[in-house]
């Protein structure tokens, strides 16, 4: 996650144009819109795809981040969606690049979103193929027991809610719950 969800152009991408704050017809929020020839410019949430990949052990990959925002906390590996790619890609890629890890048997956890950050954070639980190693946006990684989450050092809100879900996923198999 690098650039910031929300940096967008002061200028219309059609026209050059400046653009001003107002509310177009019909619509019921202000936008920005190029006074010049009336393009939207609509400013979205941008899809994060990411994994908590598992290994037979039952431990679970974190990787501490390298990179501001939130440099020296500790996420699960993810990024922003490439067009042409699915969600699942996304995650697979983000894993191998921060991570050096492949991972296989993807299992949606839950989708995350608040009213703040312009993301939606699409979290799948994963199986870890072989060894992992830092990658270039991480200083780090380790392997967790769901009991050894360093819960105080996470990155994101999102992070922390998709490992709450994952923790509580963990205690319903084991109490072999069917859901
Ligand atoms: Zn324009």
């Amino acid at each position: 996650m690098s650039s910031h969800p929300h940096s967008f152009g002061r200028y219309c991408m059609l026209c050059g144009q400046r653009l001003a704050s107002a509310i177009p017809g019909g619509d019921t929020k202000r936008r920005l819109v190029c006074m010049d020839c009336g393009f939207i410019h609509y400013v979205n949430p941008r899809p994060v795809a990411a994994t908590i990949p598992m290994r037979a052990d039952g431990r679970i990959l974190l990787a501490r981040r390298a990179i501001e925002p939130r440099r020296g906390t500790w996420v699960f590996p993810g990024g922003y969606m490439d067009a042409g790619e699915t969600a699942e890609e996304a995650a697979i890629r983000e894993t191998l690049e921060e991570a050096h890890l492949e991972v296989r048997d993807l299992s949606l956890l839950g989708v995350y979103t608040r009213t703040g950050p312009g993301v939606v954070v699409i979290v799948y639980r994963a199986i870890a193929v072989g060894e992992a190693e830092a990658g270039d946006e991480t200083s780090e990684i380790a392997w967790f027991r769901p009991g050894e989450i360093p819960w105080e050092q996470l990155a994101f809100d999102s992070t922390e809610m998709a490992l709450r879900d994952y923790v509580l996923w963990r205690l319903r198999s084991a109490a072999g719950e069917s859901f």
